[in-house]
């Protein structure tokens, strides 16, 4: 019996992505075949995205774009799961005749069995298995690991408790939830044993992890736990909430090695009208006292950090407010989203929406100012010596390989283009500094 072939979309986050690498297991284990190539497979999935606009269109883009592939391929089932169908489930399938069945976020687990179910002509109302978004990870959910074989994310969390006004994540994705400290040891521990060097810890809010467990867990413990584990060389934190940072979490970040000299802090605003409006807690100068303790009790911390332009009421001078902030924080990395109006949210009901052209030129303003902050960040570097992780060939000719260094998260910072010789991925080498672009570095082995 020929072996039916599935071809799996991944769109969206990282913590998606960890979901798409679970429901890939799965089928896996269920006796499918993964293709790579939608062209070739029988069964399509693709876990979307919806939290904001341009995510919601490059999911229904993709969705229909593989809908050709099932009119003209050999594809004979399409199937969409994730955060479009959580949170539009019947009024998408409606739209959408092409796609055979939509699942909730809460149904991953499911995914064999409903492919399964398909097959026999198993109907569900309107095509959509769509329930609550209970559905929490654990070690025993078979994965496989779809980036690079060094790195990979360990998503500690699901859900979301903080309800900021603009955010419809906690609707598709829940009330916030940890994993059991053990069960995430263990999952790490079984990602050391792939080879896994790098470990990017994920969530909607690192920070919050063990506020809902008894055990009076935190993040910091958490990570004291993932240290002690043999073969992982780095520990990266991203979605830390800034005011749920604490004074325990930035000593072992200071004090252990293994864990990246790097914070991902999104602080999304800085003028206060603003963050209240958004529902963020804490104010201005409680987020500037944030960075400035992070800088002092970690030294050197790369810090990334996400904004967000053309919120309701932003008036030139509230974006000013904003400017200024960028310019006196200089950030090591920078990412600007522009308010998107999300039906279902409270700030979507706000007076004073801004229009897009003003969001377009105020972000464009953001990004032409970080770009000159970054390259004269990366300009202090030429000369120090840091260590790389390689990822693979150079595709600069001058240059051997290309790797990241501790203060460059995957596909969003930037990367370290290195000379030197026989070198494979995931080696971790030392490097001096010898150049810079904007966002890239350039540097020899030592
Ligand atoms: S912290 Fe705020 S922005 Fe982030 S997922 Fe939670 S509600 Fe959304």
């Amino acid at each position: 019996m020929r072996k039916e072939k599935v071809h799996v979309v991944s769109l969206g986050c990282p913590k998606n992505l960890v979901d798409s690498e679970v429901i890939t297991a799965t089928l896996i284990k269920d006796g499918l075949e993964i293709t790579p190539h939608p062209e070739e497979a029988d069964i399509i999935i693709i876990n979307t995205c919806a939290f904001i606009l341009p995510a919601k269109e490059e999911s229904i883009d993709e969705i229909f774009r593989m809908a050709q592939m099932k009119k003209n391929g050999r594809c004979g089932r399409l199937i969409v799961a994730g955060c479009l169908p959580q949170r539009y489930g019947s009024a998408l399938a409606r739209e959408i005749p092409e796609v055979d069945l939509f699942i909730g976020t809460g149904e991953i687990p499911r995914v064999a069995e409903l492919v399964r179910g398909l097959e026999k002509g198993d109907s569900h109302e309107d095509r959509v298995c769509i329930g609550d978004p209970t559905f929490l990870m654990r070690s025993y959910h078979p994965r496989v690991i779809s980036t690079p074989a060094h790195m990979s994310y360990l998503k500690v969390s699901e859900g979301c408790s903080n309800r900021c006004s603009y955010c419809v994540i906690p609707a598709i994705r829940g009330r916030f939830r940890s994993r059991e400290t053990d069960d995430v040891i263990a999952e790490a521990e079984s990602l050391a044993g792939r080879g896994v060097k790098e470990v990017i810890i994920t969530a909607q809010d690192t920070t919050s992890y063990g506020r809902d467990l008894k055990s009076g867990v935190t993040l910091a413990t958490l990570l004291k736990g993932i240290v002690s584990i043999e073969g992982i060389k780095w520990i990266r934190l991203l979605y830390t909430y800034p005011m749920n940072i604490t004074g325990e979490l930035l000593e072992i970040v200071a004090k252990e090695e293994k864990i990246c000299n790097y914070l991902d802090i999104p602080v999304q605003h800085i003028d206060d009208e603003i963050l209240t409006a958004m529902k963020r807690r804490g104010d201005g100068s409680r987020i500037r006292e944030t960075l400035a303790r992070t800088r002092k009790i970690v030294p050197g911390v790369a810090i990334r950090t996400s904004l967000i332009v053309g919120f309701p009421g932003e008036t030139p001078k509230r974006f000013k407010n904003l400017l200024e902030f960028v310019q006196e924080t200089r950030f090591d990395h920078l990412g600007v989203f522009k308010y998107s109006q999300e039906e279902g949210t409270e700030a979507a009901q706000l007076p004073r929406q801004v229009s897009e052209g003003v969001k377009e030129s105020r972000r464009n303003t953001i990004m032409e100012e970080q770009s000159l902050v970054s390259y004269e960040i990366n300009q202090t570097l030429i000369g120090s010596e840091e260590e790389i992780l390689i990822e693979g060939e150079s595709e600069i000719s001058e240059y051997d390989y290309v790797g990241r260094a501790q203060r460059q998260a995957p596909d969003i910072d930037g990367v370290t283009y290195v000379k030197s010789r026989g070198r494979s991925p995931g080696d971790i080498i030392t490097c001096r500094i010898t150049g810079c672009e904007e966002y890239d570095l350039y540097a020899e082995e030592l």
